[in-house]
């Protein structure tokens, strides 16, 4: 008899997105004149840059021809990408990661699900709440939980509540994880983590013998210059950390499917004798195994990111979004919100007025304002009260999304 993996029963059954794709449809059914402005989405929504898509054309004009056609990649990605990497996004900034220790992938959502598999099937994770989906799901489908309690907390895993008292930032947990999940700029908060802060997690790493999961898919949206841009930056790191990235938000890659992991070749973990290993030489057998690589074309557009020209045609389109969100800022402000996030990450976090709920908050906006959110509650426990407003829109969108909700009564 085929069974089937009863983790996945213990999944929340009403998942997010789905939901407020379900009330925007029945929003719509009912009021087919109403043109909604969607301020939710964490998918962006510029083409392109020019030098990108330069790349990636003679990409695939290479493919098409006998003496440049390319099978197989090399095992972790062409060396012209990793390279370009290991010197712009590491050695630029002081971190000491080579081109051996960069393993290109398709994308961080995968990366962040699948790095699990390499670790005990005892691990205890950490994550912070609210918190990206996938960290939990993936730590459920994995089997190390229970099921999940009526105040929205898996069993078995530790939470470190994220809210506006330690301004998003959590603190360190009595109980002793294994592995831990710690993203910044941050999806949803917006919030993001000084130098200072990082080090108290990697030396608690160092004493503890954990190793901390970093996901910086928005690093690129960083403006302030004291803000770290990898916890490689952080002295040690490399001995306690994976850290994840991604051209999807920095580049509008989210469909066209490019990211990286790092794994230092001085990062340990133990077998239960308590003998070290190499997690790199984990995850290289596991990457090489399940993974056949990213199309050379794609990889090609993804290095144009990094050429002079590329450079600056990704930060022109960063700007923009990063001026959305200025404006969201200042208009949820003005109308007397308290507003989080917003200047190192394209996301700004809201909390309701008069403390209503964030579904409250959603159904208002869309019924009074026809302006489209994501409830901070769909996140995690600690979200409730709170709203995600994504910068990830067209200006004139975003302009008359924030006019708009001038008018609504919650
Ligand atoms: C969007 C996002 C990613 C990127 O996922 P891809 O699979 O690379 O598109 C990773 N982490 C977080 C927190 C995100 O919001």
């Amino acid at each position: 008899m085929a069974k089937i993996n009863e983790n996945y029963l213990k999944l929340q059954a009403g998942y997010l997105f789905p939901e407020i794709g379900r009330r925007v449809r029945e929003f719509q059914k009912e009021n087919p004149g109403a043109s909604i402005i969607s301020m939710g989405i964490g998918d962006v929504t510029m083409p392109l840059v020019p030098e990108v898509i330069k790349a990636f054309h003679e990409g695939v004009d290479e493919m098409s021809r006998k003496d440049t056609f390319k099978g197989y990649g090399p095992d972790q990605g062409y060396m012209f990408l990793r390279e370009a990497i290991a010197d712009n996004d590491y050695k630029s900034r002081g971190a000491n990661i080579e081109a051996d220790e960069i393993f290109i992938s398709d994308g961080s959502k995968c990366d962040t699900g699948n790095i699990q598999e390499i670790f005990s099937q005892d691990s205890i994770i950490a994550i912070t709440d609210p918190v990206y989906p996938v960290y939990a799901d993936t730590t459920v489908m994995s089997g190390k939980t229970g099921s999940i309690s009526s105040n929205g907390y898996y069993e078995g895993i530790i939470y470190l509540p994220c809210n506006e008292h330690n301004h998003f930032i959590p603190e360190i947990p009595d109980e002793r994880p294994d592995l831990i999940f710690l993203c910044y700029p941050n999806n949803p908060t917006g919030a993001t983590i000084t130098a200072e802060e990082l080090k108290k997690w990697v030396e608690y790493a160092l004493q503890n013998q954990c190793i901390i999961l970093y996901d910086a898919a928005y690093e690129a949206f960083i403006t302030e210059d004291h803000i770290p841009h990898t916890i490689y930056e952080i002295k040690g790191a490399e001995k306690v950390a994976i850290e994840f990235r991604s051209f999807s938000k920095k580049a509008g890659f989210t469909g066209t499917r490019c990211a990286f992991t790092v794994v230092p070749k001085e990062l340990m973990a133990y077998t239960s004798q308590g003998e070290q290993k190499s997690v790199h030489g984990l995850w290289y057998r596991r990457f090489t195994t399940k993974f056949n690589g990213v199309s050379y074309p794609v990889q090609k557009a993804a290095a144009a990111v990094y050429t002079e020209q590329g450079v600056k045609e990704v930060q022109r389109v960063i700007d923009y979004y990063m001026g959305n969100a200025q404006i969201i800022r200042e208009s949820l402000s003005e109308q007397g919100f308290r507003v989080f996030g917003g200047v190192n990450a394209p996301y700004v976090w809201a909390g309701t007025r008069n403390h209503i709920k964030s579904w409250d908050l959603f159904d208002g906006l869309l019924r009074e304002a026809h302006v489209a959110g994501t409830p901070g509650s769909g996140f995690g426990p600690s979200g409730e009260g709170f709203f995600r407003f994504s910068a990830f829109a067209s200006r004139e969108n975003v302009i008359e999304a924030m006019k708009r909700i001038q008018r609504i009564s919650v």
